[in-house]
């Protein structure tokens, strides 16, 4: 059972005001909030354990990797992963699908072949891509989605091509919530023998992920959005592909042995994590994860979805409002508009009651087109928000459509 009291006494910032108002923060899906232990486990770590990682021999040094590599075993436990190994840290969901993108497309693709995504993609499975192509030659192939929001799998089935090398989508949607069947697209895919990269950037803090029951190639996501430190992130990679891709960065740690003439690389998954890394946010995500775990992701997605079924019911009984994203699978993400009323207006009155939501494309301009508008409002909920927190937004929505 979630216990509100406890777990909001766990967020120091939730408590704060601004414009003299209680602070009602529904930007979850652009970052989460922070509990005192995750930030106190960073100075904790800066106080009294800093010193480089990997490669010292004094207590130090040696006490900070641990802490690294245990935070890498915390993440191999989370997502069920087989070995740590399979575990590269990086900044984030962007320099993870970044990773693939660069060192996939070297080994694999020639000119012509094609990256299969998705319409309702965040530019982080986009852009990278884009850039691959314009080194390797890929090309973008795009699954389309119904009005609902929800992806056409027959439809991503028809447009594997022979030139198809993998398939990358996200498996929750940042603006339409949209929860995909992930685990059917594996199966599709490797009925194919394509493998998958999941972008798990808005699903790791909600569903409970499994890489080995869902069997895909490669999952990605963020620290910084499942309650931990910005600046790290993970890739998840079955073994065979951190083997075969070739290194993503040069530089220290990643190497085996370097002379000017030749240099040969660490084992996985130090091939992929040159230069020093953020062993301080990396440690503070291993307390993260222990964090959601000690409170359970099927009870957190049990509330989270109660929280979105009541603001839909009540967003859905004001006059002119719409709701971007009807999926019969959702997570705690509400897009809408209100007819005469600019996303960005409405964005700007309601911080001045101190609610903070999102607006604008979200970083997904195509889907944004393809739902024929330029942008939309967006409140995101995380497990700390509050019955009365969707009120409030409800009751400043309908003080603002009065006004216009
Ligand atoms: N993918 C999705 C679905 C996202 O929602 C986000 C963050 N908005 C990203 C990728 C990028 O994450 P980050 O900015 O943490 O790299």
């Amino acid at each position: 059972m979630i216990d509100l009291t406890k777990i909001r006494a766990d967020f120091p910032i939730l408590s704060r005001e601004v414009y003299g108002k209680p602070l009602t923060y529904l930007d979850n899906a652009a970052t989460t909030q922070k509990p005192r232990r995750v930030v106190e486990k960073m100075e904790e770590m800066y106080y009294t354990v800093n010193s480089n990682v990997h490669r010292g021999v004094h207590f130090l040094s040696q006490k900070a990797t641990d802490e690294h590599e245990a935070a890498r075993i915390a993440v191999q436990r989370f997502i069920g992963a087989a070995s740590p190994s399979e575990i590269v840290f990086t900044r984030g969901t962007t320099e993870s699908i970044n990773l693939v993108a660069s060192s996939f497309c070297k080994a694999f693709c020639r000119p012509g072949d094609e990256i299969l995504i998705t319409e309702m993609e965040h530019h982080a499975n986009i852009v990278p891509w884009q850039l691959q192509g314009n080194i390797s030659g890929v090309k973008l192939a795009v699954a389309p989605i119904n009005d609902q929001g929800e992806l056409l799998l027959d439809e991503l089935e028809k447009r594997i091509s022979p030139r198809t090398k993998l398939i990358s989508v996200t498996h929750i949607s940042n603006v339409l919530g949209t929860i995909n069947p992930v685990g059917e697209i594996v199966r599709i895919a490797h009925k194919h023998g394509l493998p998958v990269l999941i972008d798990a950037a808005q699903s790791i803090q909600h569903i409970p992920v499994d890489v080995q029951q869902l069997d895909c190639d490669f999952l990605v996501f963020s620290a910084h959005k499942i309650y931990g430190p910005t600046g790290v992130g993970v890739l998840y990679a079955k073994e065979q592909w951190l083997n075969e891709m070739p290194p993503y960065q040069g530089g220290g740690e990643m190497i085996a042995s370097v002379s000017f003439e030749k240099t040969t690389f660490n084992e996985i998954p130090f091939k992929f994590e040159a230069g020093t890394p953020d062993f301080v946010g990396t440690s503070a995500l291993g307390l993260a994860l222990d964090y959601v775990s000690a409170i359970g992701l099927e009870d957190i997605g049990r509330y989270e979805h109660l929280l979105l079924e009541y603001a839909t019911e009540r967003l859905k009984s004001i006059n002119g409002l719409r709701i971007f994203g009807n999926a019969a699978a959702k997570s705690s993400v509400v897009s809408f508009l209100v007819d005469g009323i600019h996303y960005y207006d409405m964005g700007m009155l309601l911080d001045k009651m101190g609610i903070a939501v999102r607006t604008g494309h979200h970083c997904a301009e195509p889907l944004i087109r393809r739902l024929g508008i330029d942008g939309t409002v967006r409140a995101s909920f995380a497990f700390y928000n509050t019955f009365e927190e969707v009120d409030l937004l409800a009751q400043g929505i309908e003080r603002i459509a009065e006004m216009f």
